[in-house]
């Protein structure tokens, strides 16, 4: 019998999740189908109580349910807890397990770009929204050597390093927009969490990239589009940038991999999301 997955999000008709899933589960020979359920805030307790009557085997949790789903779950992972969201759930005999993947997505995907080891990275995260939160702990986690968080909204990034720091010692900062730019050649990674790059904000850039130092990486979360104007600037620079299709991709194979025990092919789930945006490299 057909196991059954599913998204829950609002809304969730852009959502890519799906075709990325369904073609894992075809090509592995498994019988799973993945359905992308669209579910407004007001219903999302009803949502999961009709999928645990109808025994669904997991699914992800996206925007605007990240936070509010721990609420109606039985356990939360460790580092989903420090995270405060999570993105996937996972159905272990009956009982709903939450995890967030965004962030090791994120690592797995940073890991196969950069070429230094992390814990001699000094790393700018720009932003502190939900993205922001998933990156910065895994980093934080990961011991890189120094950790700055800079934000339009200054008390959401440090809302975000003292909620890290009353679980774990970090070396964490906190700057505003201009200090990061003015000193943006202290670091060695510099993160765009923001959505600043995206659809309407398409010519805009998240920080002028004018102090960046050479051997930087230049990071975007966006993947909508591809290249942002910001890694186009980066690029034209000469600089190494890393776009967000790799986070993508690698969220939803180890959310694959918690549900299924299997570790899906990224490269053809890089390939389909590829084709899918329009068919540029990435
Ligand atoms: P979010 O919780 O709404 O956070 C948005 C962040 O962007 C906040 O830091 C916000 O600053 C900042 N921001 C928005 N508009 C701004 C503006 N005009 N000027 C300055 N700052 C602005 O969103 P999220 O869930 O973290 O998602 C953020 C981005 O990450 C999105 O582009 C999303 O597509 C991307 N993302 C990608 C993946 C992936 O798999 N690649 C996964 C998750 C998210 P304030 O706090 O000051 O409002």
């Amino acid at each position: 019998m057909n196991k059954l997955y599913g998204l829950l999000g609002h809304p969730v008709g852009h959502s890519m999740s799906p075709l990325m899933h369904n073609d894992a589960f075809t090509h592995l020979g498994m019988k799973g189908y993945y359905h992308a359920f669209d579910v407004p805030e007001v219903e999302l307790k009803e949502a999961v109580d009709a999928f645990r009557l109808l025994n669904i085997s997991g699914f992800n949790v996206t925007i605007p349910h990240k936070v509010a789903i721990m609420n109606l779950l039985d356990e939360i992972d460790e580092e989903a807890v420090m995270i405060g969201a999570v993105n996937t759930v996972v159905n272990m005999d009956g009982r709903y397990i939450g995890y967030n993947t965004d962030g090791r997505g994120y690592l797995t995907s940073l890991l196969k770009t950069i070429d230094r080891p992390l814990h001699e990275c000094n790393v700018l995260v720009i932003g502190a929204g939900g993205a922001a939160r998933g990156v910065a702990t895994v980093l934080a986690n990961e011991g890189v050597a120094l950790l700055t968080i800079a934000n339009r909204t200054i008390t959401k990034a440090i809302e975000i390093k003292d909620n890290y720091q009353s679980y774990r010692h970090a070396n964490i900062t906190v700057v505003s927009m201009s200090e990061a730019e003015d000193n943006l050649g202290l670091y060695d990674i510099v993160i765009n969490t923001t959505s600043i790059g995206m659809s309407p904000n398409v010519n805009d850039v998240p920080i002028s990239i004018q102090h960046a130092k050479p051997s930087v990486v230049l990071s975007d979360l966006i993947y909508n589009p591809i290249l942002t104007k910001w890694l186009i600037q980066g690029e034209a620079k000469g600089l190494k940038t890393h776009n967000g299709v790799g986070m993508f991709v690698e969220q939803g194979a180890l959310a694959f991999q918690l549900w299924t025990g299997k570790y899906p092919d990224t490269e053809r789930m890089t390939e389909l999301v590829r084709k899918q945006l329009g068919g540029f490299t990435c």
